[in-house]
């Protein structure tokens, strides 16, 4: 594991330095931990107070603008062409569409639209083309845009940032060393190399991972510790616990144990202080309470509507009445 190159460790030292170990020693998820979660959410609370409000969760929506037929084999994915998993691989969808889309969820209360493509790379031409002019109406429409489609090259980047793009998604996924148990078809050195042309054309990056695919407690630190070092680290920090689709290589995983969501929501918030951490896919199945301890510990979005790229979401109306629940507000 490569350990942070600034001093991330300052501020809160014995939780993380403890919690590190315990990732390190610990590999079951039943282990004992070294910190006691009520420390480790104590510091996170502290850090995620000065910096952001404590009560406010950003409302995002995803839009499947390209679904299926995806070359990567990335294990977890139902939109793969390696698996069958009954994702039909559509065309890329028309802008009127997308904007049906994007002003529906503007109107239910979302104020960033992503759109991802279930693409392994961008390919210069017409479908790049729509997809930037679809960045350019989201951006019209007064909402924050985002979009993942695959690698992308220092003049793509240019022209997305030319367009209005807020931010690139392009995920880690996991550790370095669990990596190659998930994915074969690309290398962790290429997503690093897409997410440093996105840096370079001034573009904000979204970027973290999936929990839960039989990696260990220490890939997952090893990811968040990416992640942090990543110069700077991105303003956005989806964590995601996987969903395990039938048809896929994971489709045995069992899902994970919500503590262990908590407890990497609590290190990517005092790692990643400013980033906003968005709790992602999964939530379906996490209970309430596990949601509301990963919103105390610092994750401050989430993904509205019914349903994540393929998988299925809570809902604007399950999550609307959880925030009154808690006396939380969706971010205007
Ligand atoms: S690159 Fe994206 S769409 Fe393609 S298989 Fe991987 S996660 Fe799925």
């Amino acid at each position: 594991m490569r350990a942070p190159s600034h001093c991330l460790f300052s501020s809160v030292p014995c939780t993380l330095i403890f919690y590190r170990n315990e990732f390190s020693s610990h590999d079951h998820d039943n282990s004992p931990p070294h910190t006691p979660l009520p420390t480790l959410v104590f510091r996170a609370m502290e850090v995620h107070r000065q910096h952001h409000d404590p009560l406010t969760i950003q409302h995002c929506t995803l839009s499947n603008i390209k679904s299926g037929g995806c070359p990567e084999d990335c294990h977890y994915c139902p939109q793969s062409a390696h698996f069958h998993t009954g994702v039909q691989p559509e065309p890329l969808m028309t802008i009127d569409s997308v904007m049906q889309q994007a002003a529906a969820a503007r109107d239910a209360g979302s104020t960033r639209f992503c759109m991802g493509a279930a693409w392994r790379e961008v390919r210069d031409g017409g479908d790049f083309n729509t997809v930037l002019e679809m960045v350019r109406q989201v951006r019209e429409l007064g909402m924050e845009a985002c979009v993942t489609l695959g690698m992308i090259t220092p003049e793509q980047a240019a022209r997305l940032a030319e367009a209005g793009l807020t931010s690139y998604n392009h995920n880690l996924d996991t550790s370095p060393e669990f990596y190659e148990e998930i994915i074969t078809t690309r290398t962790y050195e290429d997503r690093l190399s897409t997410i440093a042309n996105v840096r370079g054309a001034g573009i904000e990056v979204c970027c973290g991972g999936i929990l839960g695919m039989g990696e260990s407690r220490a890939d997952r630190v090893a990811l968040l510790c990416e992640l942090a070092n990543l110069n700077p680290y991105p303003e956005s920090v989806p964590i995601n616990a996987l969903v395990p689709v039938e048809g896929t290589p994971l489709e045995d995983r069992p899902v994970i144990d919500g503590i262990e969501m908590v407890r990497a929501v609590a290190v990517a918030r005092i790692l990643m202080p400013t980033a906003r951490v968005r709790l992602s896919a999964g939530r379906t199945d996490m209970s309430d309470e596990t949601q509301a301890l990963c919103f105390l510990a610092g994750a401050n979005s989430i993904f509205t509507g019914d349903k994540l790229l393929t998988t299925p979401n809570p809902g604007t109306n399950h999550d609307e009445t959880l925030l009154t629940k808690l006396g939380m507000k969706r971010m205007q």
